[in-house]
């Protein structure tokens, strides 16, 4: 491939914002990729900084998409064994309720953990 500003000039890469072949003279080498120099630097380190930023949000995710299953688990747990203590059945409203909530926990935690193992 040769460079797009220098059609005799062989390319030594890619620019990451347009894709155009850059040689040695045009390029600009950036933390994580290589820009058109004068060019589209700014939006190669905007990039950048977008795909670094989702990166950490999905390093974090594992441990976020257990916080709402874990409360709706302990809310459910606590409404069925205080309802199940009180009324000493499992007809009573707080007992059916802590139990919606448990499986409500469930079913949330597995489609947020189906979706984040989608998208990795
Ligand atoms: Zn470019
Ligand atoms: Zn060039």
């Amino acid at each position: 491939m040769q460079c797009f500003n220098h059609p005799h000039t062989a390319a030594v890469g890619l620019c990451k914002c347009c894709s155009r072949g850059l040689c040695r003279e045009c390029v600009s080498d950036l933390d994580h990729g290589l820009a058109c120099r004068d060019r589209h630097e700014a939006q190669v380190e905007a990039m950048n900084m977008i795909i670094e930023k989702n990166a950490r949000i999905y390093a974090a995710a594992p441990k976020n998409i257990l916080i709402g299953p874990i409360f709706f688990l302990l809310l459910g747990l606590l409404f069925a064994g205080f309802g199940y203590a009180r009324a000493g059945g499992i007809t009573d409203l707080p007992f059916l309720m802590g139990i919606a909530f448990i499986i409500f926990s469930v079913v949330s935690y597995l489609r947020s953990r189906a979706l984040f193992r989608e998208e990795a």
